[in-house]
């Protein structure tokens, strides 16, 4: 059974009398266990609708629309799938007490690696499950394979009942499932040979395994499982030498690089990032893979739409990780622009110094490196540090900082889109302001 949450105005819904509340128990006869299963059967253009509205009426819709029009119903969400693995270097397990609920969901979701391009170990998969993916042609599915050598993945996720990656990837592989996978690399654990038998491994399965990424572990001083060894430049250096002869093997072979590293992984080896046709598509972009690349090319091809903004002064608040990259970029928007900017390198005090990506600073962060600056004019703050709802990972809200600091604050994600706007008119400005306290 799944729920209704919403009905849009002038759907398809509304006009039959689908609530908000409405239970949707089948569709042409096949119960409904979750949103993929109302995804997909009601992909037909004439369907039987099974339902309990809110007051408990029973009643049956009879459907019929035209091709690929939208029923117009959105659902409760979904429970998640929890994870029965235990990683010394989970993420979850290294966040600080005391943040908002939602955040400690250790979600292990073949659904929501289908959906949102989670990463999934596969390792609570059930025959069932299996049955639906084949079905469903739940393609592709983003994978946290760590390792196809089993006896290192069940270290590495710390749970022996983990069954072997490599027979389910071969099995989804012959139903014509594709996937992305991902290695995160605890030193001594899974990199060295072991990564070599997992690149061999993945490689073996052709195009179904779309692409590899090797990204190394990122911990938080809270990562109170951790027990193993810290990512240093040499190993990086390792990882990087692997990485690199696989890349070239495929693109020999299959005229794609196939794998990736991590940006994090280059700027560990203190080694350049590769250029835009490194990445092909930028398959892995929200993996972090290919991120910092793509800005460059972002901030490159905006630089003629930017507006002059001669004696501005504008602040750029950024994570440790990028303090490097910034400056070249910030110079080629100066000279654009006419606008002086001044990068503002902000330490993480929520995770501890460890933790550089721009994205997980805090409201707090913000606050402590803004609050002094009387003399910037505005400043950009990384866009994805807030969450749909412009909160901070710290609950601080957008709106709160913003009246804490004494600048308006815009949240960017490449410079170009805020600075075209500041040139409009002042309406603009004012949505702009609007925008700098209520959105993300
Ligand atoms: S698979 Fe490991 S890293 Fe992912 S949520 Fe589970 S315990 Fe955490």
């Amino acid at each position: 059974m799944i729920r209704v949450a919403r009905v849009r105005s002038d759907s398809i819904a509304e006009e039959i009398g689908i609530l908000p509340g409405t239970e949707l128990l089948t569709v042409n006869g096949r119960v409904l266990d979750d949103f993929l299963d109302w995804e997909f059967l009601t992909a037909e253009e004439a369907i039987d609708v099974e339902a309990r509205l809110p007051g408990g009426e029973a009643v049956i819709y009879e459907i019929e629309r035209e091709d690929g029009e939208p029923l117009g119903v959105e659902l409760e969400p979904p429970t998640v799938r929890r994870c029965a693995n235990r990683c010394e270097f989970c993420f979850v397990e290294g966040l600080p007490k005391g943040l908002r609920r939602p955040l400690y969901i250790r979600d292990d979701d073949y659904r929501l690696s289908f959906a949102y391009g989670n990463f999934a170990t596969l390792s609570n998969l059930k025959e069932k499950d299996f049955l639906r993916i084949e079905e469903y042609r739940l393609s592709p599915l983003y994978v946290s394979v760590h390792a196809t050598n089993h006896e290192a993945r069940r270290t590495l996720l710390n749970n022996p009942r983990v069954p072997d990656v490599m027979e389910q990837l071969r099995r989804l592989a012959a139903a014509g499932i594709q996937m992305h996978c991902q290695m995160v690399i605890v030193p001594s654990l899974n990199d060295g040979d072991v990564l070599e038998e997992s690149l061999r491994d993945l490689y073996s399965l052709g195009a179904s395994a779309i692409t590899a990424a090797v990204v190394p572990v990122g911990l938080t001083q809270f990562s109170h499982l951790y027990t193993g060894k810290r990512m240093d430049q040499p190993t990086a250096l390792a990882l990087l030498e692997h990485v690199e002869r696989w890349g070239n093997k495929a693109l020999s072979e299959r005229g794609e690089r196939w794998v990736f590293g991590s940006d994090e992984l280059y700027l560990l080896a203190g080694r350049e990032l590769p250029a835009p046709e490194h990445y092909g598509d930028f398959p892995q972009i929200e993996n972090g893979i290919g991120a910092v690349t793509a800005l460059r090319m972002r901030v490159a091809e905006g630089l003629s739409e930017l507006p002059r903004l001669d004696g501005k002064r504008i602040g750029v608040v950024t994570g440790t990780a990028m303090a490097s990259i910034m400056p070249p970029l910030l110079q080629q928007i100066e000279k654009a622009t006419g606008a002086r900017f001044e990068l503002i390198v902000a330490e993480n005090s929520l995770f501890g110094v460890t933790t550089s990506v721009a994205g997980l600073l805090a409201g707090a962060d913000i606050r402590r490196v803004l609050q002094p600056r009387t003399d910037l004019d505005f400043a950009l703050i990384p866009a994805d540090s807030i969450n749909e709802s412009s909160l901070f990972l710290d609950d601080d809200s957008l709106d709160a900082v913003s009246r804490f600091v004494p600048m308006p604050l815009y949240p960017s994600y490449d410079f170009a889109d805020v600075l075209t706007d500041l040139s409009g008119s002042p309406e603009t400005r004012m949505h702009l302001n609007s925008a700098a306290t209520h959105a993300a």
